[in-house]
C-alpha cells in the first residue's frame, strides 16, 4: 500500500468514487473541496457527508472566491445559464477558466505542509472537451508542482497527480465505484444545483446514461427536496 494521497472531491461521482479508490490504494488519505461560487454550491454539502462516511484523516474545504469574480462560465456567472444540450466541440460555456490548475496548485501547497506525495483527481475521458481535464494539462501540473515544492526539494522525492481514470469512460468509473460500494446517493453531479437534479444539462445526461449503461438505477433519483 503506498503511503499518502490527497484526493480532490467536489461532490460528484468521480471524485466520491476516487476518494474510495484511493482508500484501497493510500495507508493515509486526505481530501479537499473548494467554494469557488460554483451556483450548484450544493454539491458542497453532499461532499461534506459523502467524506464524513469516507472516513478520511481530514478534510480541507478552501475558499477561491477570485473565480467568482472573473465570471465568464455558465457554472459561477449569474447571467449565463447553463445549457440543455450535450457537450460540443470546443471547451464548454460550463468550463471554469483554468479550475483544475487553480484546485491542483493549491492542493499541492497542503500537499507540501501535510507532507502528502500524492494527489488525486477524477478526470477520466482522454478527449474531454474540458481543457484542464487531459492528461497533457495533468503531467504539465505535476511537473509544475515538482519543480515548486518545498517538500521536493527536502527530500529529494516526488510528487504525483495520481490519474487512474484517466482513459476510461464515465461507465468505466461507475464499475469500479459500484464494485467499491461507493455511496452514489450522497453524490451529487448536476451543473443547475437542483434537488433532485434536473436531467438536462450535460452531467446530469452522462450520469444518467453511466447508470443505464449498467442497468443500475441511481439512488439520487430517490431525493427529494
Ligand atoms: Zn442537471
Amino acid at each position: 500500500m503506498k503511503d499518502s494521497v490527497i484526493v480532490l472531491v467536489s461532490g460528484g461521482m468521480d471524485s466520491a468514487t476516487l476518494l474510495w479508490f484511493a482508500k484501497e490504494k493510500f495507508s493515509k488519505v486526505y481530501a479537499i473541496s473548494f467554494d469557488y461560487g460554483q451556483k450548484h454550491k450544493i454539491e458542497l454539502s453532499f461532499a461534506k457527508e459523502l467524506i464524513k462516511e469516507a472516513d478520511v484523516e481530514k478534510h480541507f474545504i478552501v475558499e477561491v472566491p477570485h473565480l467568482k469574480g472573473i465570471k465568464g462560465s455558465a457554472l459561477t456567472d449569474e447571467n449565463i445559464q447553463v445549457p440543455s444540450e450535450e457537450y460540443p466541440e470546443g471547451p464548454p460555456i460550463t468550463t471554469v477558466p483554468m479550475r483544475n490548475l487553480n484546485f491542483l496548485s493549491i492542493a499541492a501547497s497542503f500537499a507540501d505542509i501535510y507532507e502528502i506525495e500524492n494527489i488525486g483527481i477524477g478526470i477520466h475521458s482522454v478527449d474531454s472537451p474540458y481543457p484542464d481535464c487531459r492528461a497533457e494539462f495533468a503531467s504539465s501540473v505535476e511537473a509544475a508542482i515538482n519543480a515548486s515544492s518545498i517538500m521536493v526539494a527536502k527530500k529529494k522525492n516526488r510528487i504525483t497527480v495520481w490519474t487512474p481514470f484517466l482513459g476510461m469512460s464515465k461507465t468505466d468509473v461507475l464499475k469500479i465505484g459500484l464494485e467499491l460500494k461507493v455511496p452514489y446517493e450522497k453524490t451529487y453531479s448536476c451543473y443547475r444545483g437542483t434537488l433532485p437534479p434536473c436531467g438536462e444539462c450535460a452531467t446530469c445526461r452522462q450520469r444518467e446514461e453511466a447508470f443505464r449503461s449498467l442497468g443500475v438505477e441511481d439512488p439520487i433519483k430517490k431525493i427529494k427536496r
